[in-house]
C-alpha cells in the first residue's frame, strides 16, 4: 500500500539481531521478562503524561499487560495499555539502539558465537531478544493521545515494515510468531510459572489466557498472574531474595544478580521508601561521560522520571533502583526538581543510607566488599574530592593495592603498619597497574620495608590533589623531592647510609654539576638520592610542585 515502508535496521541492529536470530542462547526465555518489562515501563509513563494531561486516560482503559497465548496459530502475543508508539517512535525505538552501554556491548562482541552468546547473558537486550524465539515480530502500537495506529513488523533479517495499522485505543501489542522449537512457550504452566516468577513486582495487573485451554471449568479464561503492588512498598519479611533479584533485574536492565539490596522507609520530617540496588557487575556505561545517575523517581506510586541528576551524588551513579517520595507533587515537572528543597533532602538522607550500608557490609563481609570496590571503587573515589562533608566516611571506605602484597588495603591498615618513625602515608600513582608496581622509585622504599599505595586509577591523582592527610598522617606522593628515606632506616643499615651520605660529599658533587650542566634547563636539580638500590637514576618532581603523574595528566589536557 502507499503508506506502506521498507527500512533497514542500522548496522548495529542488524549485527545484534544477526546474533539473536541465530541464537543458541540457552537462557532465550528471557524474552519474556524484557516484553513484560518494556510493557510495565510503557504503563508507568502513560500514568506520568496523564497526571498534565488527564484525558490520556479518561476513556475508562485502566493501566494493564495482557498475555495470550494461541497455540494454533502458534502466536504469543503481549499487550499493554500503555504510551504506545507512533511511527517515528516505532523507528527511533525498534530500528536503532538508543540505550546506553550498547555501543560497548558491540564493540565487545568478537565474532565468536559462544563468546558473544555469554555476553548476552551479562548484558539486557531488550526487545530485540524476542528473535530468539520468533521468526517473525509483529508490533502493533497507538500513542495516547492520538487516532492512528502503527505497525511494525520484521523477521530479524537487516529490514523490517512499517505502514498504517487499526488499533483500538492506545498501547501496543506484540505478536511473536513463535519457531518451531519455542512452542513449548505457549505452554500454561510454564507461562503461569516465568510470569510469577519475573514479573510478580509489576505495579500493573497482568493477565494470562491460553486459547483452547480450560481453567477453572472455563475455556479462554484470563487469570491475573501477579500481585500487581509496587515491590518497595511491600514489607521486607513478605520478600524473597529471588523477588529482588527479579526486581532488580527489571529497573537496571541488567540480567546479573546485585551484590547489596538496600530497602528503606522513612518516615517523619521526609518520607520516602528506597529500594536501591549496587550491581553485582560493572555496568558497561559506568565511564559515561554524562555520569548520571539513573534511579527512578517515583512520587506515591507514579514513576516521575529516571533522568534526574538531583537525586544521587554522580559517585553513586552506579546504584539502581527507585526512589518513592510521600511529599513532593504528584504534578512536580521535570525541572522542579532541580534546586528543590524536598529532593535535597532525599538525596541527603539516602546518601547518607547508602554509605552506611555499604560501610556495613564492609564490616561483615571483607571478600564481598571488595568485590563490590574492585567493581566501583574508581567511582566511590569521585566522592572523595566531590563531597567534602562525606570525606572522611568515603576514606573508610576506600581500598587500595600496595607494596605490601596483593590483598587490598585500608587506610586503617596501613597506618597500622608504618614504621615507628614514618610520618607520612607514600603513594605512587600511574596509568597502569603493572608499572606502578616496577616503578624505580620505590626501590629505596621496598629497601626499607616502607609500604607504599600502588594507585593507578585516573581519578587518584584529583583526590589527592583535594586531601591532605588521613587520621593525621600526610599523603605523600613517592615522586617528590628530598625524600625522607633517611629517616626511615632501620636501624642496622643506619651505618650503611652513613657512608653512602660521605660519598655524596665528594664524589656526587663533582657528578651533578656536571649533570646538571649536560641537561641545562631540563631539570631543576641534579640530586643524589636514597630511593634507588638497582637503578641509576630516575626522575623525580620537586618538593613543591606537582606530583610527577598530575603533571603529566595536566600537560595532555593543555593546562
Ligand atoms: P529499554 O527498555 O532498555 O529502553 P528495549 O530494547 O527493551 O530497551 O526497548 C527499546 C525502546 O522501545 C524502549 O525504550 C521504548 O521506548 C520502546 N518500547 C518497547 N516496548 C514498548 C512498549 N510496549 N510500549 C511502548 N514503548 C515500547
Ligand atoms: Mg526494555
Amino acid at each position: 500500500t502507499a503508506t506502506q515502508e521498507r527500512r533497514g535496521f542500522e548496522a548495529e541492529v542488524s549485527r545484534l539481531l544477526h546474533l539473536m536470530v541465530h541464537s543458541v542462547y540457552s537462557d532465550r526465555e528471557i524474552f519474556l521478562r524484557e516484553l513484560v518489562s518494556n510493557a510495565s515501563d510503557a504503563c508507568d509513563k502513560l500514568r506520568y503524561e496523564a497526571i498534565t494531561a488527564p484525558d490520556l486516560l479518561s476513556n475508562g482503559t485502566e493501566l494493564a499487560i495482557a498475555i495470550t497465548a494461541d497455540p494454533k496459530a502458534g502466536t504469543l502475543t503481549i499487550a499493554d495499555t500503555g504510551i504506545g508508539m507512533d511511527r517515528e517512535d516505532l523507528i527511533a525505538n525498534l530500528g536503532t539502539i538508543a540505550r546506553s552501554g550498547t555501543a560497548a556491548f558491540l564493540d565487545r562482541l568478537s565474532g565468536d558465537k559462544s563468546k558473544d552468546l555469554s555476553l548476552i547473558g551479562q548484558f539486557g537486550v531488550g526487545f530485540y531478544s524476542s528473535f530468539m524465539v520468533a521468526d517473525k515480530v509483529r508490533v502493533i502500537s497507538r500513542k495516547a493521545g492520538t487516532e492512528q495506529a502503527y505497525q511494525w513488523e520484521s523477521d530479524g533479517e537487516g529490514s523490517y515494515i512499517i505502514d498504517e495499522a487499526e488499533k483500538a485505543g492506545h498501547g501496543t501489542e506484540i505478536i511473536l510468531h513463535l519457531k518451531d522449537d519455542a512452542k513449548d512457550f505457549l505452554e500454561r504452566p510454564w507461562l503461569e510459572r516465568t510470569l510469577r516468577k519475573y514479573s510478580d513486582h509489576i505495579a500493573v495487573p497482568i493477565s494470562l489466557k491460553v486459547c483452547g485451554t480450560e481453567k477453572d471449568g472455563e475455556t479462554d479464561k484470563a487469570e491475573t498472574v501477579n500481585s500487581g503492588s509496587a515491590l518497595w512498598t511491600r514489607p521486607k519479611s513478605e520478600l524473597s531474595d529471588d523477588d529482588y533479584t527479579e526486581f532488580y533485574r527489571h529497573v537496571a536492565h541488567s540480567p546479573d544478580e546485585p551484590a547489596l539490596v538496600i530497602h528503606t522507609k522513612a518516615e517523619g520530617v521526609i518520607s520516602y521508601s528506597a529500594l536501591l540496588f549496587v550491581p553485582g557487575q560493572r555496568p558497561l556505561d559506568l565511564f559515561d561521560p554524562s555520569r548520571k545517575p539513573r534511579v527512578k523517581l517515583y512520587v506515591k506510586r507514579v514513576f516521575i522520571t529516571d533522568d534526574t541528576e538531583e537525586l544521587l551524588p554522580g559517585y553513586l551513579r552506579f546504584l539502581k533502583g527507585v526512589v518513592d517520595s510521600e511529599d513532593l507533587a504528584l504534578n512536580i515537572s521535570r525541572e522542579m526538581l532541580q534546586n528543590n528543597p524536598v529532593v535535597a533532602r532525599i538525596r541527603k538522607a539516602v546518601t547518607n543510607k547508602v554509605l552506611s550500608e555499604i560501610e556495613k557490609r564492609a564490616n561483615k563481609d571483607k571478600d564481598a566488599y571488595e568485590k563490590i570496590w574492585e567493581a566501583f571503587g574508581p567511582v566511590l573515589k569521585e566522592g572523595l574530592y566531590e563531597d567534602a562533608g562525606r570525606r572522611d566516611t568515603l576514606l573508610k571506605l576506600s581500598r587500595f593495592k600496595s607494596t605490601h602484597g596483593d590483598a587490598w588495603v585500608s587506610l586503617a591498615d596501613y597506618v597500622g603498619r608504618m614504621k615507628d618513625n614514618q610520618k607520612a602515608i607514600y603513594y605512587v600513582t600511574g596509568t597502569d597497574a603493572e608499572a606502578v608496581k616496577r616503578s624505580p622509585q620505590l626501590e629505596g622504599f621496598r629497601a626499607r620495608d616502607v609500604e607504599v599505595l600502588l594507585l593507578s586509577d585516573p581519578v587518584d591523582d584529583f583526590w589527592l590533589s583535594a586531601i591532605s592527610e588521613f587520621d593525621g598522617k600526610p599523603f605523600k606522593s613517592v615522586t617528590r623531592g628530598g625524600s625522607d628515606l633517611k629517616d626511615l632506616s632501620n636501624s642496622d643499615s643506619n651505618t650503611s647510609d652513613e657512608a653512602k651520605s660521605e660519598d655524596d660529599t665528594e664524589d656526587m658533587v663533582a657528578l651533578s654539576a656536571l649533570l646538571k650542566g649536560i641537561l641545562g634547563d631540563q631539570v631543576a636539580d641534579v640530586r643524589s638520592s636514597d630511593r634507588l638500590t638497582e637503578t641509576a637514576a630516575c626522575l623525580v618532581a620537586d618538593d613543591n610542585g606537582l606530583d610527577m603523574h598530575l603533571e603529566r595528566i595536566l600537560r595532555q589536557h593543555n593546562q
